[in-house]
Formats: structure tokens, C-alpha cells, sequence
């Protein structure tokens, strides 16, 4: 069924940040480590020869050279520091396979965040993936290696306006995407992610749900649901610019071509997909079926590294990058690792509550 109403700001509003650290006080809990040389050598070539041989069919032969030295530096690092690296679906070919200790979509790293035994964290990703990480790990030190790596999403609500839609709809659930900030988080009754909305909005037992803040998430599961949906003008800036007209096009070119889309995409791109979903999803659908020829509507990276995984499956463009998934680079991750910048704290109360949501999720029996 449609969704029964969208509310919300007509221009969004940046979210309220849950806490500012204060300056520094990772780096003096931990000290500054002196910065590697950065040298192609036979032992960088050796030593990071298994890792480039995972990329080597997304990443050619003349650019790893540039990308080793920090790689082989990093996983050094890693080890010096007791620190993982978690890397979002999004994230370029050579941090997600290289570098990274756990990968996946935001549930799959919310749920890796519980289990980890390190003293720190860096989340490759974008802020409100960090902040929910330190909310699952108070006692860990969770770094992002660039502060301003953040979501059209997430910033497109905030606490006080969860409070408002709950006096305007008392008594209605407020489920809660994990694109949010803590302070969203902590005014919700529970998080979900794409891989498990529908599952979330039903197991509140509730005829009405409000639902926020993504407007075409929001539309998505209110078709597969019969419960019914008050939904928040929110929107990813990636997906929204994709069109069922251009899709139409690229089906009518080439008739064979699976089309796999994330449904943050609008309704006519998924109603134009052979299959909607997370981006875990998504990888899963290609894994499974091995299309020749498969369009991912999503951010382009993802395409990236399952073609590194998959070289005989042909990835068709479209394809749109998120600018802030593309702030986090090698060199800002080893600076990040050498100087403990930038550290990511949620204020302990906003945390609790925020965790009580994100718990409720991870926790719940499918
Ligand atoms: S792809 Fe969209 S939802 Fe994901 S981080 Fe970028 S702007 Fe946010």
C-alpha cells in the first residue's frame, strides 16, 4: 500500500553532532607513532603481493605501486596500534580488500562492532556508521579518518524533530533507519537497516509506524507491508538520481541485463529492477545467479569490488558516487592510525538510549 503521509522540512537541516570530542584526547591516551617511509620496495612488493592479487582485475598493474606502501604501512600499523578496520560496501577496491578487517552493509558492521576485541576502531564509512559503532563499543576508541565523511540521509533529521512527530502521532512506533545520528537514534523505539526494514516495522506489532527519515525506503517497505507507513522527506543523494527512464534505456539496449537495485533508489527504479535490495543483498542476488551482464544501482565502488571477487560477471554502468564515502582514502586512514584523528564520542546518555535501539535490532530472532 502507499505510504498514508510524508512529513518533514521542505529544505533539510544539518543534524545535531551527538558530542564533539574534545581535541586530541585520543591522541594523548595513545601518543603519535613516527610516519613511515612510503617506498615502493621489493619488500612492499612482496609482502603486499596476496592483497593486490584480489584487486588485480579492478585495479591495473601501474597504480598499485601508489596504493602498496600505504597498504603494507597501514596493516603494520593495525597490528602496533591493536586496531580493525571496518570498511562499508562503498568503499573503494583497494581499502575494502586490502586494509579492511571486516566489510559489509551497515547491519553486518553494526553487528561486527559488537564482537570486536580491539582497543580501537576506524570506521571506514561515514559518520553516523562511527557513531553507532562507538555507541556498541563505549569503552573502544572508534576513529573516522575524515570528520566531514557524512550521509544527505542522517543529516536530513534530527532528535527534535522525532519529538515533534511523536506529539503529532502520539502513540505511533518511530522506526529508525541507521543512516541517522545517535540523537535520531536515541528518540527511536528501534533501528533497522534495508537488509531487515520490513522485518523491523512488523515486529513492533503496530497497525501505523512512523518511519524515517528515507521517504523511498519508507515507500519500499510500505509495499511489502500491510502496516501502514508515516513517512519522512529524507533522501540519499546517490540513489535519487537514478531514473526508471534510464534504466528503461539500458533494458531496451541490452534485453539480457539483470538490474539489482537498492531501495533507496525511487519507486519506478525499482519497479524497473529484477531485484531490490541491501547492498548485502545485492551482492548475495549476483553471487547466486552469476548474471552475465548485471546493472548495480548504486554507489560505484560496490561494483568494484564484486567484480574484484566475481571477473566473469560484466558490470554495466549506471552507476553514482557518494562524496562522502569518498572522503576516506589510504593516506587519511594511515594519518588517522598515526595520530589517532579523528576520534568520534556520543554523549554517554544519548548513547544509552541510541544503543537500546540499535540492540533491539541486532538482537531481535528473525
Ligand atoms: S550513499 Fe547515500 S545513504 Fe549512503 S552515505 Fe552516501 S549519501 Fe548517505
Amino acid at each position: 500500500m502507499p505510504v498514508l503521509e510524508i512529513v518533514g522540512p521542505q529544505h533539510p537541516r544539518r543534524a545535531a553532532s551527538a558530542a564533539a570530542p574534545a581535541e586530541g584526547s585520543a591522541l594523548r591516551r595513545f601518543g603519535a607513532l613516527p610516519a613511515p617511509k612510503l617506498e615502493w620496495t621489493a619488500e612492499v612488493e612482496r609482502e603486499t603481493a596476496h592483497l593486490y592479487a584480489r584487486i588485480r582485475n579492478v585495479v591495473p598493474p601501474a597504480e598499485w605501486p601508489f596504493f602498496a606502501p600505504y597498504v603494507h604501512a597501514i596493516n603494520r600499523l593495525k597490528r602496533e596500534r591493536n586496531a580493525v578496520i571496518l570498511a562499508h560496501n562503498y568503499q573503494t577496491p583497494e581499502i575494502y580488500n586490502c586494509v579492511a578487517d571486516f566489510t559489509g552493509d551497515s547491519l553486518q558492521l553494526a553487528r561486527e562492532a559488537t564482537k570486536v576485541k580491539a582497543d580501537i576502531i576506524v570506521q571506514c564509512g561515514v559518520h553516523f556508521m562511527a557513531e553507532t559503532a562507538k555507541v556498541l563499543n563505549p569503552d573502544k576508541t572508534v576513529l573516522i579518518p575524515d570528520l566531514k565523511a557524512g550521509c544527505s540521509l542522517a543529516e536530513a533529521i534530527t532528535g527534535e524533530d522525532v519529538r515533534l512527530l511523536r506529539e503529532r502521532f502520539p502513540g505511533v512506533p518511530v522506526v529508525t533507519y541507521v543512516n541517522t545520528s545517535a540523537e535520531v537514534k536515541a528518540e527511536s523505539d528501534i533501528t533497522c537497516t534495508s537488509s531487515n526494514a520490513v522485518q523491523m516495522v512488523e515486529s513492533l506489532g503496530a497497525d501505523k509506524v512512523i518511519f524515517v527519515p528515507d521517504q523511498y525506503l519508507a515507500k519500499y517497505v510500505a509495499s511489502q507491508s500491510r502496516v501502514k507507513i508515516i513517512a519522512w522527506k529524507g533522501s540519499c543523494e546517490v540513489h535519487e538520481r537514478f531514473t526508471g527512464d534510464e534504466l528503461a534505456l539500458i533494458r531496451e539496449n541490452d534485453p539480457e541485463v539483470q538490474i539489482v537495485a537498492h531501495p533507496e533508489c525511487p519507486p519506478d527504479v525499482i519497479a524497473a529492477a529484477d531485484f531490490t535490495g541491501s547492498t548485502a543483498h545485492m551482492i548475495d542476488y549476483v553471487r547466486r545467479n552469476r548474471p552475465k551482464r548485471v546493472v548495480l544501482v548504486t554507489e560505484c565502488s560496490m561494483a568494484d569490488n564484486v567484480q574484484a571477487e566475481l571477473p566473469d560477471v560484466e558490470f554495466t554502468r549506471p552507476c553514482n558516487l557518494c562524496p562522502h564515502m569518498k572522503r576516506i582514502t589510504l593516506p587519511k586512514i594511515l594519518d588517522s592510525l598515526l595520530n589517532m584523528r579523528e576520534e568520534v564520542t556520543v554523549e554517554p546518555a544519548i548513547a544509552e538510549r541510541a544503543r537500546r535501539a540499535v540492540e533491539r535490532m541486532i538482537y531481535l530472532k528473525s
